[in-house]
Order: C-alpha cells, then structure tokens, then sequence
C-alpha cells in the first residue's frame, strides 16, 4: 500500500470510517505535508490556495517565519510550564492582549481551544454575577463541549446530547429588542459573535453589540463576546466589537491567537467581571493552558499583525475580494443569493444548499481549499489568511468564475 492509502486505511480503521469516506467523496484524498504562507502542498506534491484558512486560524499564514522562530526559541528553553514559578511568555501575551483590547478588558487566563475559552468566560460570568441564566443567538456557533454547545444556537449539535446545561435561552441574532425583552436580574451574561461565523458569516445590524451591552448594563447582567472567529484581525479590526467600538465585559478568543503555529485560547475579562477569579485564583486552572510555547506565538503574533501593517491589508484585501465576488454574483444569480462579510471573513450564500458541496469539489479540482460554515452548508465560507496578495485573489477569483458558470448550468438538477 502507498502512504496516502495507508493513511486513508488508518482513518477507516482508527479514526472514523464514514469522515474518511466524506473526504473522499470531496475529492480530498490527499495528506497534507507542508505549508507556508497561503499554501498546503501536499503528499504528492500538488499545491493548494488555502481559502479555509483553518476554520479562520491562518491570519498571518502558514507557519509564519516570525511565529516560528519564537516558538523555537522556548522549545529549547522551557516549552511547557512548570507552573509553579512565574511563566515571562504568558506576562507578556497577557500584556499585549490588555493593549489591544478595547476599553478596560484588562486579565487573561490562557487555555487551548475556542471551545474552553467559552466554557471559561460562563464560569466567570457566573461567578462575577452569581446569577443562574444565560442569552445566546440562534444559529450561534460557540463550540461543542457541553457549556459552549448549550450556548450554541443548531439542534443538529445540540439534540444528540440532551439534557444539556439549565438556564439558557436564545432569541433571533442581529434583533436588539428580541435581546432585550428576555435580559433579566437572573441574567449572568448574553454571548453573543459580533459577526457569526459558523451561522453563515452574518453581519448584524451596525450598533447591535453596542446595544447588546447598553441592555446588559440595565440589567447588571455581563457581555461576552465570542471572538474565537471574528479576533484578532480577521474582519480587518483587531476584533469583530471594534467595528461597534464597545467593549464587552469577558471576550473568548482562540483561532488566529497562536498565530497558526500553536494551539491557545484566551479568556479576557474587566476588572469587575474577573473580582472572583482576584479572590479565588484556582477555581480555574489548566495543566496546559498558558504554556511558553503557546504564548509565544501569541506575542509573536501580535507583533506580526502590528509591524507588518496585517489590520489594514487585511481590511484592503477583503474590499477587494468581496467586490470581485459581488460581480460573479451579479452575473449568475441562480447560484448566489448574497456575498457579505467584513475584512477577510467572507460568505457567499447560494440559492441551494446542493450548489455548496459542487462548488466546494470544483474549487478543490482545481486546487482552491474552500468549505461552507456548519450550521449553514448553503454558505460558502473564504476565510483565507489577511495577507494573501491581490494575484492570489484574481486567480481565486477567475476560478470560483468558472465553477459557479459550471453550477449554473445545473442548478436547476441541484
Ligand atoms: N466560538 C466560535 C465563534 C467559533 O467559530 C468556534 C469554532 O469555529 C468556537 C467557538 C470553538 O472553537 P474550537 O473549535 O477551537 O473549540
């Protein structure tokens, strides 16, 4: 057996039979070996415009050199954490982060994931309230361990595992008055994604979260921001509430933290969100969270983002990729419905939800990674790294071109 069919072989027989079958299916039947920048080569060779970007980790681009080398410095230093004495990497990212927060956010605990640093923002929110009940979005996406997944707003996740957590409630995203008829004195906190990712990149009404936080105020109840997928630079802002300028009590943050080298989340809170945690520090900890080898890349990253200009390329890159989209639009209205998004966090909703699995084996064909949202699959979502150039996006363009040309054609068999 060659190596790609060993590594299928293995899938089915230790991984799971039926994503190795799906993998196949898209026309994913390759391993991938290496990447740098905007491109996955794989096994065989074959190269890859990474428009996935990693479900949006890839910010500053496959194994970016600076984030690299930082990580390699505490790999032969002191990658994992001791815990017990003061840890320089982890002072530093938490610094960082307080700067280039809004407003008052000020203490971080580190983790490793989205997921954890949802599950860790309800426990402080909780903690700082000591109230029972929580409001989230439908459609939502928060992640999938149980905390995050009660908060997340799709059935099809959620189902499966009932009963899940008490206390939470959803009401339509983007809808301020929806919000505020069920904002209580029994509400810990409202979390909300300043945009929705997983939900089909839906940008809300400009001033939602703002008014999201004024209803949270009237009621002593807190504001946590999901932005595990909109932070650190993605929709063109240092975070998606940049665009509303408000600040939320407790922020989630992970994805494009650890710079596409390393796995991190962060939990950020205000002073007044975190007076639990001041009082009772170990009511939250982590063995691997805060780790030296994480938060350098972190620091490493953020670093990247500032000296190398990434927010306002970023911001430029995704004007010019939507407008380019927005024509293929205009000229096959039988396959897209709407292009929408900020910076390089972009959807495309076709009119089919068959069109999405076409035109993501298509793209592949011919060498373009790109994926619809999972609580969405009519949205095609391109979240490809902030600073892929203008003759990466024409060629992008010019393909996507042609596999919505060829969709057209069978839309109507869809
Ligand atoms: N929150 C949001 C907004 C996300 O988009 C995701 C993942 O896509 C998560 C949380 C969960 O993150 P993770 O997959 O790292 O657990």
């Amino acid at each position: 057996m060659n190596y790609v069919d060993e590594t299928i072989s293995k899938y089915e027989k230790y991984i799971n039979p039926a994503q190795a079958k799906l993998f196949r299916f898209m026309g994913l039947g390759s391993i991938e070996a290496s990447a740098e920048g905007w491109t996955i080569t794989d096994s065989e060779g074959r190269q890859f415009i990474d428009c996935l970007g990693g479900y949006g980790m890839f910010a500053i681009g496959h194994r970016n050199p600076k984030v690299v080398e930082a990580v390699e410095k505490e790999l032969h230093g002191m990658p994992m954490c001791g815990k017990v004495l003061f840890n320089r990497p982890m002072a530093d990212l938490s610094e960082a982060l307080a700067e280039i927060t809004p407003g008052d956010l000020q203490y971080s605990f580190f983790v490793n994931s989205g997921t954890e640093s949802v599950e860790g923002c309800l426990k402080v929110a909780r903690l700082a309230t000591k109230r029972p009940k929580f409001v989230a979005a439908d459609n939502a996406f928060h992640g999938k361990t149980m905390g995050s997944l009660t908060a997340t707003g799709r059935d099809l996740y959620r189902d499966p595992f009932q009963p899940l957590l008490n206390g939470f409630s959803h009401v339509p995203y983007g809808d301020a008055e929806a919000l505020r008829a069920v904002v209580d004195e029994e509400t810990a906190a409202v979390i909300l994604e300043p945009i929705q990712g997983e939900g089909g990149i839906i940008v809300p009404p400009a001033g939602y979260m703002k008014e999201a936080k004024a209803i949270c105020e009237a009621k002593g109840a807190l504001l946590i921001a999901d932005e595990v997928q909109t932070g650190i630079g993605r929709t063109g802002e240092w975070f998606g509430v940049n665009h509303d300028g408000v600040t939320p009590d407790l922020m989630a943050c992970a994805k494009a933290l650890g710079g596409g080298v390393m796995p991190i989340g962060a939990i950020i809170g205000t002073p007044r969100a975190w007076q639990g945690l001041i009082e009772a520090p170990f009511l939250h900890t982590s063995t691997f969270g805060g780790n030296q080898l994480a938060c350098a890349a972190g620091v490493a990253a953020i670093k990247f983002i500032k000296e190398e200009n990434v927010l306002a390329r970023g911001r430029e890159a995704g004007e010019y990729f939507i407008a380019g989209l927005k024509k293929i639009a205009d000229e096959f209205p039988s396959v897209i419905k709407e292009v929408r998004g900020k910076g390089m966090m972009i959807g495309v909703e076709l009119t089919k939800e068959g069109a999405g699995g076409m035109l993501m084996s298509l793209m592949i064909d011919k060498n373009i990674i790109v994926a619809y949202t999972l609580n969405n699959p009519k949205v095609i979502r391109l979240e490809p790294p902030l600073i892929m150039p203008k003759e990466v996006i024409d060629h992008v363009l010019e393909v996507f071109h042609d596999a919505v040309a060829m969709t057209a054609s069978v839309i109507e068999d869809l």
